[in-house]
């Protein structure tokens, strides 16, 4: 049995942290009842309790080596669920008639599957621009979602190539909202960049979304005059946004750009208000900033890791989940007005490469294009690419995916070539990922002397 969506209007008010709480012990009771993954791994934490942020907590490899215990729907087996996404058409189609499905790019080394009832949909729809602030919202063309029947054209430029949250959200809007389609263009991170640009170009975007690396390379190529299009609004997701590379974009295209923070566990975690703040949903998503051994960091210091727990979403309970990002809540009011808590976020947070092209002068490469490339092309996830000089990059690769070396190489080559570097050399190293004393592997790094700049610093 699936719960009934909520009215958008009791998803826009704000809760107090009192009925917030009683949110997610309604959750966590659902999802004792249901999960008996969940039951098991909860089993000393009595129902008549209301201490939940005692629970123990979850992360990604328990829950997906445990998946067809952890759903809170019997019907759903993990074997059909990739049967269901081993065709990326599908990407957008509901499984079982019912579920989203949405994959995470691996960025931790594993990739995840995670699963969205109507509820939770019909929840990410309402906040990703019900909150938005008011000027962005007005300009907001996000299909499907406010009832825009101007001339919008939307354009999204992501990884295509699988069910991620992005594409998946976006087609299933498209889906739901069919005048919207013959509006809406898509094109893959991985296509040539100049092919990118004469599609862009041609198809006039007055609203285009990317990661923000994305729009960084765009907004270059725009300011050199591969480029020509005029965007009254950009989306930044995916990735950290920067208040450089929010001035660089908004300035090159003359738009305004908004910026979420949000995983394939829950589309929409936080949203930037007109200060440049991010504000938590925290009465739909609780997120607790941890130490590497999940005791709290109090605001204002910086986290090792932090626990999160999606309050709308009940089929793949997300409950006290290690994300792995590293935040900082705010201790200081926002000045918008705003009562939702602020926080940053450093998390995945890949270096953006920029590499000598000759006689094209630097080109900068986005993080989240490389590595799709690599993942989707030579299928490998657990490697390390790293710039050593302006010319050079080293591929490094987990000993287990060695044997992939020679295709990754060669994907790699062709990806530099058809972005205009074809001098830049790629070294295959037998030297493993250097991992980060977070855990964490950043797959796309500057070698440490500094080869180049970080456009992201
Ligand atoms: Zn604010």
């Amino acid at each position: 049995m699936e719960p009934a969506p909520h009215p958008p209007a009791r998803i826009v008010e704000r809760l107090t942290q009192a009925q917030a709480h009683h949110r997610a012990l309604d959750l966590v009771r659902w999802a004792r009842a249901r999960s008996p993954l969940l039951d098991h791994h909860w089993r000393d934490w009595h129902p008549d309790h209301d201490d939940w942020q005692a629970l123990p907590v979850t992360d990604k490899a328990q829950l997906m080596s445990g998946f067809d215990d952890w759903v809170t729907d019997r019907a759903v087996k993990r074997a059909d669920v990739q049967a269901f996404m081993a065709d990326p058409r599908r990407a957008g189609c509901d499984y079982l008639g019912r579920y989203a499905v949405w994959s995470s790019s691996g960025t931790s080394g594993q990739p995840g599957i995670f699963l969205h009832d109507g509820a939770a949909l019909a929840t990410y729809g309402v906040l990703t621009t019900w909150r938005m602030q008011p000027q962005l919202l007005a300009r907001c063309l996000w299909p499907g979602t406010l009832p825009t029947l101007a001339p919008a054209r939307a354009a999204l430029v992501a990884a295509l190539d699988g069910h991620y949250a992005g594409i998946s959200y976006w087609r299933r809007q498209l889906r739901l909202y069919p005048w919207l389609a013959g509006r809406s263009l898509e094109l893959s991170v991985t296509d040539p960049i100049e092919l990118t640009c004469e599609r862009l170009t041609a198809f006039a975007p007055t609203f285009l979304a990317s990661y923000p690396s994305m729009l960084v390379e765009l907004a270059e190529r725009q300011r050199r005059g591969r480029l020509h299009i005029r965007p009254s609004m950009l989306w930044a997701g995916g990735e950290p946004f920067s208040a450089a590379q929010r001035r660089y974009c908004e300035d090159t295209f003359g738009a305004l750009a908004a910026n979420d923070y949000g995983c394939s566990e829950a589309l929409s975690i936080a949203i930037e208000c007109r200060c440049g703040r991010l504000h938590l949903h925290d009465d739909w998503v609780r997120l607790e900033p941890v130490d590497a051994d999940d005791r709290p960091v109090p605001a204002g210091r910086w986290s090792h890791s932090a626990l999160l727990t999606n309050l709308a979403n009940r089929v793949a309970p997300i409950v006290r989940y290690r994300l792995g990002d590293s935040v900082r809540l705010d201790t200081a009011p926002c000045a918008c007005g705003n009562p939702h808590p602020t926080l940053q976020v450093q998390g995945r947070c890949d270096d953006v490469l920029q590499l000598d092209g000759g006689s094209a002068g630097m080109v900068t490469l986005s993080p989240l294009a490389l590595t799709s490339a690599l993942e989707e092309q030579a299928g490998v996830y657990r490697f390390q690419l790293v710039q050593t000089g302006p010319r050079a990059v080293e591929l490094r690769l987990e000993a287990s995916e060695r044997v992939h070396a020679a295709r990754a190489r060669s994907v790699l080559l062709r990806y530099l070539r058809e972005r205009g570097l074809p001098r830049v050399s790629v070294q295959a190293s037998a030297e493993p990922p250097v991992v980060e004393a977070s855990g964490k592997l950043r797959r796309v790094r500057l070698a440490a002397t500094g080869a180049a700049r970080a456009v992201r610093a």
